[in-house]
């Protein structure tokens, strides 16, 4: 079966060819030649993965799925959730909102949080969300310098280690993105 997967990260799209397997098709946004800036206005997760899968669908009417991915912080009441990218800002700036998340904690004792990532599908015109978490804790102050994001303050339950400490394939093999994936591809595996 023929997919889009409403990205041009190739990084996500080789996780996803990977975890999909070769029963799908996965073409990116510029396969189908598609260069729209498809605004993320909705206030929750899976608002933004639908708008994204909405948009693809009706202007090239074939099956598709769009992301969206947050850490939610519990003693932040979920922030910076839909908002992770541009916590500090527009620019997106990894260090900026490592550094306001850790502000923002100063003296909590709570540190407990969640990457989230919501898969929105639609497929033969019906939509399908899927979900993948995984817990963990903000540490006190960056640790490692792999991977992206938030991953140097974020540690998963049951480690010491924060995600920019691990190797890709450990970190992959446990993450919300590979969950949402995973929950995508048991439900693709039904029709
Ligand atoms: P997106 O929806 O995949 O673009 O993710 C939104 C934002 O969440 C990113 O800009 C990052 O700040 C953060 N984020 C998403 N996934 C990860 C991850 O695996 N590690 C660290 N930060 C992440």
């Amino acid at each position: 079966m023929k997919l889009v997967f409403a990205t041009n990260n190739k990084h996500k799209l080789d996780e996803m060819r990977a975890i999909l397997g070769d029963k799908v098709e996965l073409l990116s946004l510029a396969d189908i030649d598609c260069h729209d800036d498809i605004p993320e206005t909705a206030d929750t997760l899976e608002g933004n993965a639908l708008i994204k899968a909405r948009h693809i669908y009706s202007k090239y009417g074939c099956s598709c799925f769009a992301d969206d991915t947050g850490l939610e912080v519990d003693a932040l009441g979920g922030e910076p959730g839909v908002y992770s990218a541009r916590y500090a800002g527009e620019s997106n700036d990894s260090e900026a909102n490592m550094r306001k998340l850790l502000d923002n904690l100063t003296g909590k004792t709570d540190r407990n949080a969640q990457f989230r990532t919501v898969i929105a599908l639609i497929i033969n015109g019906e939509e399908k969300l899927f979900d993948g978490v995984v817990r963990g804790a903000i540490a006190e102050q960056r640790m490692g310098t792999a991977g992206f994001g938030y991953d140097p303050i974020f540690v998963p339950e049951g480690f010491a280690e924060s995600f920019a400490q691990m190797p890709a394939e450990q970190k992959n093999s446990m993450s919300h993105r590979a969950r949402a994936a995973a929950a995508l591809n048991e439900y693709l595996q039904t029709l």
